[in-house]
This record gives structure tokens, sequence and C-alpha cells, in this order.
């Protein structure tokens, strides 16, 4: 069952990367769906993560490099109202922070898929990242983070 796609999911996923209204959460659901990773979306857990395994006591995030003021090239400080960004950005990452060491505690797996693994000129294969998510879920430590390549 692992390997069966209906032919609406798949060419979402093929076009996926490329598309500007298809989020990258909804990527990395669909694409570990198909290798049989059975997940919840709302789960009420620190930090509201975007994809969360309880079988495998592992959460998923996929953060938007801006949103949460990745160090990568996908990040600019935007020119207008900077203490606005910069109060915003920065308070994004303190509550990024504590909800992984809340989850932690707690004894929670914590993924943390970056935007640019999956777009722009650093992204990786789909295939890449989500063997990468397979891996950590089936046999992997507490913390994952994938993000472009260098
Ligand atoms: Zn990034």
């Amino acid at each position: 069952m692992a390997d069966v796609v209906d032919p609406a999911t798949r060419s979402r996923m093929m076009s996926g990367i490329r598309g500007k209204n298809t989020k990258p959460e909804l990527i990395i659901r669909k694409a570990l769906h198909a290798r049989g990773f059975r997940y919840r979306l709302h789960c009420d857990l620190p930090g509201k993560p975007d994809i969360c395994l309880p079988k495998h006591r592992a959460v998923i995030f996929v953060h938007g490099c801006f949103w949460h003021g990745h160090d990568c090239h996908l990040f600019k400080w935007p020119n207008s109202r900077p203490e606005f960004w910069r109060r915003k950005i920065e308070r994004n990452r303190e509550v990024d922070g504590e909800a992984a060491e809340l989850l932690l505690a707690t004894g929670w797996r914590v993924a943390t898929i970056w935007e640019c693994a999956l777009k722009g000129r650093t992204r990786r294969s789909l295939d890449e990242v989500i063997n990468q998510c397979a891996d950590w879920l089936l046999t992997g430590g507490s913390r994952l983070t994938i993000s472009g390549r260098k």
C-alpha cells in the first residue's frame, strides 16, 4: 500500500514544489502518507506542529524561512518597519525554541524541515527530504533538522 498514490495527489506532489499555492507542509504530509506514515493534523501540542505522528512519538514542523527567521538565502530583513519585523520574527524564534524544549522534555521527538530544503536554489529533491524523514521516524533520535543544501 505504501506506494499507492492517487493521480490527483501525485500531480500535486510533482508540481507542488514549484507551485505558488502549494504549501510545503502539504507536500510533506502527502509524501509521508504515500510512504505509509499516518499522521494527525491538529494535535494539541506546544507550538502547534504541522504534522503529528503519535505512533512514532514524533512531530514535524515545516517552517517558512522568513517567518521563523532562518539563517539562509530565503530570509531577508524587510526594509520597511524594521523594528516591527525584528520584534515579530525574534518572538517567533523564541516560541519555536520554547515549543521544541517542551516537546522534547515530554518525550516527543521533534523534526524541523525548513522551506529552503524544499524550494529555491538550495532545495533538495523531495525524495531526499522524505527519505531523511522516514529514516528518522523509524530509527532516529530526538531531533532532526533539514535545511537547504549549503
Ligand atoms: Zn531557510
